[in-house]
């Protein structure tokens, strides 16, 4: 179903109609579905997780190399389409749900005896962040996540400091996994064409998060308030940004203690640094709790 003409004809078929408010962007090009199943580095063992299978163009390939798929689909336009593309693939179940809502540890246990899954997606574009990011914090035993993402979305997960690109996005990313960006894809090879421009993102997940950190909670929170008032000094953002019992002075001291210029920026501390940063606090927050 890799191409154009298959595609229209499928659609037109079952008189399927676009939902933008779905992200539907479906792939028509085999090479770019080559690309995905390589960079997921697909064996016979695997037990893969696929969001949004369209009308199966992906979930074809995936059902041929791996050894279960389960493809998790929320339009039901597309749930009796998907029986008749995937009704030759056994090892393919489809589950009309969204998938913000599946107990994906649960789908592990009962499908793959509680192994990690590899995901893979061509993701819908409205909702990447929310599905990464739940992914990563549920804690759902997942190995990696190969995805289609928008082109800015892959480069801001793999950026590092110093760069216009790097944020909360990549620090969050970069904390949990490896990002390795396997392809860059032109708009042409979707219907409809998308109006930017994509990648295939590899997220391999680290067996333990990047940095060790005593509250993750306080980091992410810190990270958020440096990056939410970018172009202010990091004791600036923390200060008008969080809630600490800390004046001004008290986090200069802190920031200045990690050997880190007075008027240094967010955008400029590594996920270490942001780490120390963090444990500091918390250690000064225990103190004036008396802890
Ligand atoms: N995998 C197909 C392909 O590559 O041709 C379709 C990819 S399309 C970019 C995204 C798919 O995700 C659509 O089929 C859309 O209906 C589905 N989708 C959107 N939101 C979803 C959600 N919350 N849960 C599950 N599927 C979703």
């Amino acid at each position: 179903m890799a191409d154009p003409g298959e595609t229209l004809r499928v659609i037109r078929k079952y008189g399927f109609h676009f939902q933008k408010k779905y992200g539907q962007n479906f792939l028509i090009d085999s090479h770019v579905l080559e690309k995905i199943v390589r960079a997921a580095q697909i064996t016979k063992d695997d037990f893969v997780l696929e969001i949004g299978p369209g009308i199966g163009t992906l979930t074809q390939y995936l059902a041929f190399y791996a050894r279960r798929v389960a493809a998790v689909e929320i339009d039901k336009s597309l749930i009796p389409i998907l029986e008749d593309t995937l009704g030759e693939y056994p090892n393919v179940t489809v589950i009309n749900e969204d998938i913000l809502k599946v107990d994906i540890a649960g789908l592990a246990e009962r499908e793959n005896g509680g192994r990690p899954v590899k995901v893979i997606a061509n993701l819908p574009y409205y909702i990447t962040t929310p599905i990464i990011m739940g992914l990563f914090e549920s804690h759902a035993p997942v190995e990696s996540m190969t995805v289609m993402v928008q082109n800015e979305v892959a480069r801001r997960m793999k950026e590092q400091p110093g760069s216009k690109d790097y944020g909360a996005l990549s620090l969050a990313v970069q904390y949990y996994a490896e990002p390795y960006i396997a392809a860059n894809v032109p708009p042409n090879c979707f219907i409809p064409r998308p109006t930017v421009g994509s990648a295939v993102i590899r997220l391999k997940k680290h067996p333990q998060p990047a940095v060790a950190v005593r509250d993750e909670q306080l980091m992410f929170a810190l990270i958020r308030a440096s990056f939410n008032q970018r172009r202010k000094t990091l004791v600036n953002g923390l200060a008008n940004g969080m809630e600490l019992p800390f004046t001004k002075e008290q986090l200069g001291e802190m920031i200045a203690g990690l050997g880190l210029p007075a008027a240094v920026r967010g955008e400029a501390l590594s996920l270490a640094q942001f780490a120390r940063l963090s444990d500091r606090l918390s250690e000064a927050l225990g103190e004036k709790q008396g802890r």
